[in-house]
């Protein structure tokens, strides 16, 4: 009997572990978490002698991989020994992340009869992992951590071994450090088991837990094998602007044939905290200058920073009034104009506040060479929106406008309806 094997993976503080549970008992598998091996106490006594090899620093990564991927084919194996018949597969987190891990488990489930099901990555923008971070409490003497959805059953104590509970004071430079060295090693592991797994996908981590949860469950159910591409890349040229010179490329849709534009500047290709901002058309701000909405001049000055990093990447995206189009927007506007908010206008016309369609974003990064991106944003929504789709955000750049008599309404709905981080009251 081949069992499935479902793989978790995720920065620290993008709460992969709990969200490994929460899929273990959904599906009703079993669960391994390294995490737990490392830093339970019941797993220490049982492996002591190979966690103080792992633990010391002077041992090659080599060596590390294997006395962990040791310890985890052992786990795998006294669960086949437990559930003869039972469970039908496992859910494993936090293991492999270097790329020779994935080689050994490759072996393990060779060995003990399972096949790579499913590769989960759960992604979150760097500053929502280091809240999710400090939120949480951490045993003194095991490391074990309690968030909201698994508190301790004695206040401040360990549930493991009575420990002292403590927020760990961490700045978001470590974070970012922790954040980094994982995207180091795991982007290329996701990458190698892409080839031997029946479904791979991301899923934001920029959300509630059970939000997150019950978004993994979706897309495991419709069976999403993200590596398609939908776009390709036409030639390009140099353009010069009253901003500066960039490179213009277009992509074009291989279904409908649609079009949408990047604008490239400086080398991207070394792939790292690229500046971006991913702008959906307006024509009336992007074009006629009004003041209605602060596109027009969100764009500029996107624009007018890419510029001066000499480095960045402007995504336009042609959809009209957030995804709904031209002939609605003004019908939406006519509402507006009766009282109507621009969320509360677009509803009334039958549309979502928000039907923006963010495929392409990761389709141009990947293919322009970006790894991971600093956006330039005020929505909350779109960088959820983006993580979903697997695009790695390390920060959240805010690009304000000045507030005019005509748009305040409609920047304030932003800020109170739709989450975005706005200075406008
Ligand atoms: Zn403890
Ligand atoms: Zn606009």
């Amino acid at each position: 009997m081949c069992r499935d094997m479902y793989i978790l993976f995720g920065p620290p503080g993008s709460g992969k572990t709990v969200q490994a549970r929460f899929l273990s008992q959904r599906l009703k598998l079993d669960g391994i978490s390294w995490g737990d091996i490392y830093w339970g106490t019941k797993f220490n006594k049982k492996y002591k002698g190979q966690i103080a090899v792992i633990k010391k620093e002077a041992i090659s990564d080599r060596t590390r991989s294997k006395e962990i991927a040791k310890i985890i084919d052992k786990e795998i194996g006294s669960l086949t020994l437990r559930n003869k018949g039972g469970k039908r597969g496992l859910v494993l987190d936090g293991f492999p992340r270097r790329l020779g891990e994935a080689r050994l488990l490759l072996k393990i489930c060779k060995k003990r009869g399972y096949r790579i099901k499913s590769l989960i990555r759960i992604n979150p923008s760097l500053d929502f992992s280091a809240n999710r971070f400090k939120k949480r409490l951490f045993c003194e003497k095991c490391r074990a951590y309690y968030d909201e959805l698994n508190l301790p059953k004695k206040k401040g104590r360990c549930d493991l071994d009575g420990g002292r509970l403590s927020h760990m004071d961490i700045s978001k430079e470590s974070v970012a450090k922790e954040f980094n060295t994982y995207l180091d090693e795991c982007l290329e592991t996701f990458e190698y088991l892409k080839d031997y797994a029946d479904i791979f996908f991301d899923v934001t981590g920029d959300d509630e837990d059970m939000v997150i949860s019950s978004n993994i469950l979706i897309k495991i159910k419709n069976r999403i094998r993200e590596n398609y591409s939908l776009f390709s890349r036409k030639p390009s040229t140099s353009i010069m602007t009253k901003y500066g010179s960039f490179k213009l490329v277009p992509y074009q849709s291989r279904l409908d044939y649609s079009y949408h534009l990047a604008l490239v500047k400086g080398n991207v290709r070394d792939g790292k905290r690229v500046l971006v901002r991913v702008h959906s058309s307006c024509i009336t701000g992007d074009i006629f200058g009004s003041y209605m909405c602060d596109c027009g001049e969100q764009l500029e000055e996107s624009m007018k920073r890419i510029e001066h990093e000499k480095r960045g990447v402007l995504i336009y995206l042609f959809q009209e009034g957030r995804g709904i189009n031209m002939i609605n927007k003004i019908q939406a506007y006519r509402l507006q104009r009766n009282g109507y908010d621009t969320v509360d206008a677009n509803e009334a016309i039958g549309f979502p506040a928000e039907m923006r369609d963010y495929r392409l974003v990761k389709e141009v990064l990947e293919d322009l060479g970006v790894k991971t991106i600093r956006l330039l944003s005020n929505s909350p929504e779109k960088i959820n929106k983006l993580t979903d789709q697997g695009v790695i955000i390390e920060e959240m750049v805010g690009v304000e406008v000045e507030p005019r008599k005509w748009n305040r309404g409609y920047l304030l709905t932003k800020k109170e309806k739709m989450g975005h981080k706005l200075d406008v009251s």
